[in-house]
């Protein structure tokens, strides 16, 4: 029973729960568990509370039937969402007793869907990073191999989903922090369009970036979380009016004719030998699925790195400001002036990381240097976006890898930045253009890892995403693999 359980995917998990087979209260039991049992070694939960996951089943069950599709399922939230009455503390020192007040959108509305809160997840220290070093919580592990990292900045989310430690799981992305982690623990993991989902209450790490996602085992799986996710938001200004949509609507469409744009720019130099083996694999699969594959040119994407690493720590250091020890968080136990406060306070609840981007983006927005390098960034970003735009003519979706390398070892990028952040090279260009994009699992490479098949779709194209998605997952395996060690 615990086994198919903790294997299910959430139709299966919802259906259990309508025949009354199992009870929410029992279900977040068996999860609750697996955490106290698992967590000490993989570090992905950073706050657990069982008393309140099991008032909320406990609701659960006494609910009313029908009930929605995600009725009583836990899942558990990245630390970068507001939980009411959860400490919330975006992997920083800065925020460590950070109780939250209220609740983010993307948390009252899984809530108002039933789903139950199983605990909250570590990440990077403010989403910055791809590999979850640099959180102060300390490092996750890889369910994989615990001697690797599991990709960050969700690496939390995703060990926690890769361990079955929680069914499901959010995440956010603003240069590939979804779709990277999922792609190094073997998970689907969803960025929607910019816009789709809402960002109020999510810790702001740079806005014109940051979109919410589910991560998940399967494709189906992320289209029912978003079908919960998403949707308009008067309390996020760049939140998009559009009518609702049912993104699993499509996940049974036969992909006879899709065209693929493959990118010469994503299987250029850069990607590991065994990366490349298991994808072009993957894109054989879908040959046989009847898709067909078109080469395309995405002429800008080689400065997606550098352009981000402008906006991203200009935007940041613009955010970053309103932790000063004065209203919220973290405050220097001693200090002289006003202007000593917040220098020690920033000094001391910030991590190297942290602080790296502040200087970025505060040199990169200041007078002089403005025009050089932020303005610049942005006109470059406007290329990005009107690369993709022109490929979408040739093009259904678009794919390649979603990271250049299987998960590597604690310590191996942590000395040089940008080797840290070419991580993200072939993730980051969408966030830039603010178009959707997945990661799914493909298969297996060096070390017996999982490596990840990144689909991008244009614009608003998410119910087509996640069949294409779908359709690979009915013909593989793979998204249903765990971890060995896990068992
Ligand atoms: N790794 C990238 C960074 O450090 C992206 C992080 C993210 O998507 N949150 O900025």
């Amino acid at each position: 029973m615990s086994d198919s359980m903790i294997n299910a995917s959430l139709r299966q998990l919802s259906a259990a729960l309508a025949e009354k087979k199992i009870s929410s209260v029992e279900l977040t039991t068996l999860f609750l568990d697996r955490i106290a049992q698992l967590n000490p070694s993989l570090n992905a939960f950073i706050a657990t509370d069982r008393e309140k996951s099991l008032a909320q089943a406990r609701a659960a069950d006494a609910a009313p039937q029908p009930c929605g599709a995600l009725h009583g399922i836990p899942l558990a939230h990245k630390d970068i969402f507001c939980t009411e009455g959860w400490r919330t503390s975006c992997g920083s020192k800065m925020l460590e007793n950070f109780i939250a007040p209220y609740d983010a959108t993307v948390v009252e509305k899984f809530k108002a869907a039933g789903m139950v809160t199983l605990g909250k997840l570590n990440m990077d220290e403010f989403a910055m990073g791809s590999s979850n070093e640099t959180s102060y919580f300390g490092a996750v592990k890889n369910p994989w191999d615990v001697s690797r990292v599991p990709g960050g900045s969700s690496g939390g989310s995703a060990a926690a989903i890769s361990a079955r430690l929680a069914p499901a799981a959010t995440g956010t992305d603003t240069g590939g922090s979804i779709r990277q982690p999922a792609a190094l623990c073997g998970l689907t993991g969803l960025k929607p369009t910019y816009g789709v989902v809402s960002r109020y209450g999510m810790i702001a790490f740079a806005s014109s970036l940051d979109q919410a996602g589910p991560m998940a085992k399967s494709a189906e799986d992320c289209a029912l979380l978003l079908n919960a996710m998403a949707g308009f938001d008067p309390r996020d200004s760049t939140s998009l009016e559009r009518p609702a949509e049912d993104y699993a609507r499509d996940l049974n469409q036969p992909l006879a004719g899709l065209r693929i744009g493959l990118p010469g720019e994503f299987f250029g130099a850069g990607m590991d030998d065994d990366v490349r083996a298991t994808v072009e694999v993957a894109l054989d699969e879908y040959r046989k699925l009847g898709a067909v594959t078109v080469d395309i040119s995405l002429p800008n994407s080689g400065l997606s790195v550098p352009a981000y690493y402008v906006i991203a720590p200009a935007e940041a250091s613009s955010n970053l400001s309103r932790f000063d020890g004065v209203r919220y968080g973290y405050r220097a136990p001693e200090y002289g002036d006003l202007n000593d406060m917040y220098a020690k306070t920033r000094a001391q609840g910030f991590g190297a990381e942290v602080k790296r981007r502040i200087l970025i983006g505060t040199y990169v927005l200041s007078h002089g240097y403005y025009d050089a390098y932020y303005l610049k960034a942005q006109k470059i970003r406007r290329l990005i976006a009107v690369d993709f735009s022109d490929a979408f003519k040739k093009c259904d979706v678009i794919m390649g890898p979603a990271s250049p390398s299987v998960a590597f070892a604690f310590g191996a990028k942590s000395a040089d930045p940008v080797q840290m952040y070419l991580s993200d090279i072939y993730t980051i260009s969408t966030n830039l253009a603010g178009l959707p994009g997945m990661s799914i699992p493909c298969g297996f490479g060096n070390n017996n890892m999982p490596v990840g098949l990144q689909i991008i779709g244009n614009w608003f194209d998410e119910a087509r995403m996640l069949n294409v998605a779908h359709q690979y997952q009915q013909m593989t395996d793979w998204h249903t693999q765990m971890p060995e060690g896990m068992r």
